[in-house]
């Protein structure tokens, strides 16, 4: 809870929210992992034009590797969603959490 709170003060997103937190073991070492969903009435943007679309479909869970918190190494979770956009057909939903290193989730 004291987590969420924090991470909605210094990195509040407009379009998704936080979901549970847990400890998981990434690479070897205990690191945080934070589960981020789409805000329930938040379509995808097209990365192409940038105008929200519907959703095409959802790609497996990822982890993007956040800062650190405290000393754990701390990930999103999150599966992206792809856009249906009618000029520019189906691409990767372009967010903001992109912005931050998508590594292969071992699950
Ligand atoms: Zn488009």
């Amino acid at each position: 809870m004291l987590i969420k709170t924090l991470l909605n003060k210094v990195e509040r997103f407009k379009s998704f929210v936080y979901g549970s937190i847990c400890v998981e073991i990434i690479g070897g070492i205990e690191a945080l992992v934070i589960d981020i969903e789409p805000r329930s009435n938040s379509r995808p943007i097209c990365p192409a034009c940038g105008k929200r679309c519907s959703v095409y479909d959802r790609q497996p869970l990822r982890l993007f590797e956040y800062l650190p918190i405290w000393s754990f190494k701390a990930y999103f979770r999150y599966a992206p969603r792809r856009v249906n956009c009618p000029v520019h057909g189906t691409k990767m939903g372009r967010s903001s959490y992109l912005k931050f290193r998508n590594i292969p989730h071992e699950k």
